[in-house]
């Protein structure tokens, strides 16, 4: 009977697997109630780095953490693991992807995060595209998952006084601005506006592509995708419309497709930027 030897080998395979990790969390865990703390955030960012594996073993150090800081770090680290971490700023964003070795994707907010229409029945007819991405994002598990696996995230909000206008919030037009920025080599593509969870994840995985290029290939790759893009706008033609058309309202592909496309000649002028150059470019001082 070969069951037993399979289960053995299988129970040894985890064994292995849960054991080494274990060490490190243990370790990383002690530290996170250190007294220094630089050596609390980087233990945090060392937890962050050892990924989903580790989750059983800083699961079981979660639950036996007495210091309130260090579990709430720990807590902050597992649900990073299948959410986006939104940290607040494009300094803690840019030192996240860093340690992690990942590329930084940022959401910029134009309206203040407090901000709010009264007004509205319903409370997302209140909300900023940025927001509306950002949720969208969050309730869509596959792609949530994939943009934690990917990227560091970073979601910005406007200074609370400061007034802004706030631009049509259909796909691809003002409002929010999305970064996909290697922290080597800067910006290298651009979203601007809402976009549905499946849009957003199409073009994140173009972002990969393009942040792996080759410096000198990179116009070509961003070339090959307008070239599909403009392929699946022919492929679905915009049905006859009666009566004044609003572009902002409509979902069809035709309309959302040529705003994509806008979002690549914007997205061409900040290439290389850092994402404080870009958004500078894009939205002025901040
Ligand atoms: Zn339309």
């Amino acid at each position: 009977m070969r069951l037993p030897c399979v289960i053995l080998s299988l129970v040894a395979a985890l064994g292995v697997f849960a054991e080494e990790p274990a060490d490190a969390v243990r370790a990383l865990s002690a530290q996170l109630a250190d007294d220094d703390a630089g050596k609390r955030d980087a233990a945090e960012a060392a937890l962050l780095k050892l990924g989903a594996p580790a989750r059983p073993a800083i699961e079981a150090a979660r639950d036996a953490e007495k210091d309130p800081e260090a579990k709430a770090r720990l807590v902050r680290v597992l649900e990073s693991f299948d959410k986006p971490l939104w940290l607040a700023s494009l300094a803690e964003g840019t030192k996240a992807a860093e340690v992690l070795g990942r590329p930084l994707m940022v959401i910029f907010d134009p309206v203040p995060e407090r901000w709010a229409n009264p007004l509205a029945t319903d409370p997302r007819a209140s909300e900023s595209s940025g927001r509306k991405l950002k949720n969208a994002i969050d309730e869509n598990v596959p792609v949530r998952s994939w943009l934690s696996g990917h990227f560091a995230t970073a979601y910005l909000s406007a200074e609370p006084d400061i007034p802004v206008l706030e631009f049509p919030q259909a796909e691809g037009t003002g409002g929010a601005i999305v970064l996909f920025i290697s922290p080597k080599l800067g910006v290298r593509h651009l979203l601007r506006g809402w976009w549905s969870a499946e849009r957003f994840r199409k073009e994140g995985e173009r972002a990969l592509e393009f942040l792996a290029a080759d410096e000198t290939k990179l116009a070509d790759v961003r070339a090959v995708a307008r070239k599909e893009i403009a392929k699946e706008l022919a492929a679905n033609p915009h049905p006859p419309i009666g009566g004044r058309h609003s572009p902002e309202a409509c979902s069809e592909v035709a309309c959302i497709l040529p705003r994509l496309l806008q979002c690549y000649d914007t997205g061409d002028t900040v290439l290389g930027k850092t994402g404080d150059e870009a958004l500078k470019i894009l939205h002025g001082e901040r």
